[in-house]
């Protein structure tokens, strides 16, 4: 690794919101290296300014739940498994090469690929970004509406300062309904953090925003018989594809 900060890819998840898709975490260079993928990622995320970023760690809002929750826990797992096993056999790793690992060992019902499983994607360069987000827009897979481009699902809370990430990425806002209406109108798609259910606008900057059909399926209590939603099946928070802007009731 020479680059100051770094993607780490890994092929399986048990994450039950996207299901098991390929997921990449972004850090810094030499936390990974040091094996503190949560410092790494914690990095990344300071080079974004996210407001979600633990207090502890300088965010203004704080609770963000890859830091809180199993999401950190797993990174740093996966880290120490690959320098356990060697990136040569691992089936994910560091930068474009592990990604493609990640992908060829990818369950065959995955559809998606999450970046920003922790850490944000504006810390890395415009060209490791555009060489990764190549690498999965490469990837074919068959659903079961026929064969299709694995979807690229990405966040990211530094949108004004990175727009080169636009085509890769969602603007993550976090309460700041004007914001998002500013990002929507500068042609980002958003996905705006709202703290209830009333406060979901269902247009940003002119154009239809709906919540996260995962989250309001689990809100609404029963499925009713209809099959779980999941980001491999949503497939929403693609950038790359046009449609509505997305709003999350805070997590
Ligand atoms: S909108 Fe779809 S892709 Fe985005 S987080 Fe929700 S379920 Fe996943």
């Amino acid at each position: 690794m020479s680059a100051r900060f770094e993607s780490f890819a890994v092929a399986q998840s048990e994450n039950g919101k996207t299901s098991n898709i390929p997921q990449v975490a972004f850090g810094s260079s030499l936390e990974f290296a040091a094996l503190r993928a949560i410092d790494a990622a914690a990095e990344a995320c300071k080079v974004a300014a996210c407001p979600r970023l633990p207090k502890t760690r300088g965010g203004e809002v704080g609770g963000c739940y890859a830091f809180r929750g199993h999401g950190g826990m797993a990174v740093a797992a996966a880290v120490k498994k690959e320098r356990r096993v060697g990136a040569e056999n691992y089936d994910g790793g560091y930068g474009v090469s592990g990604l493609r690992r990640a992908l060829q060992a990818a369950s065959r019902a995955a559809a998606a690929v999450r970046f920003g499983w922790i850490g944000d994607p504006s810390a890395l360069t415009q060209e490791q970004m555009r060489d990764l987000a190549h690498e999965v827009r490469s990837t074919s897979v068959v659903t079961r509406r026929g064969p299709r481009q694995m979807a690229l699902l990405s966040y990211t809370h530094n949108a004004e300062a990175a727009p080169w990430l636009r085509d890769s990425c969602l603007a993550s806002v976090t309460f700041d309904v004007g914001k998002a209406h500013e990002l929507a109108r500068s042609g980002w798609k958003v996905a705006l953090e709202v703290k209830r259910l009333e406060d979901a606008p269902t247009r940003i900057g002119g154009k239809t925003a709906i919540g996260c059909p995962e989250q309001v399926q689990k809100l609404r209590g029963a499925n009713a018989g209809l099959p779980k939603v999941t980001c491999n099946t949503c497939r929403l928070c693609d950038a790359g594809v046009d449609g509505p802007h997305i709003v999350f009731f805070s997590h």
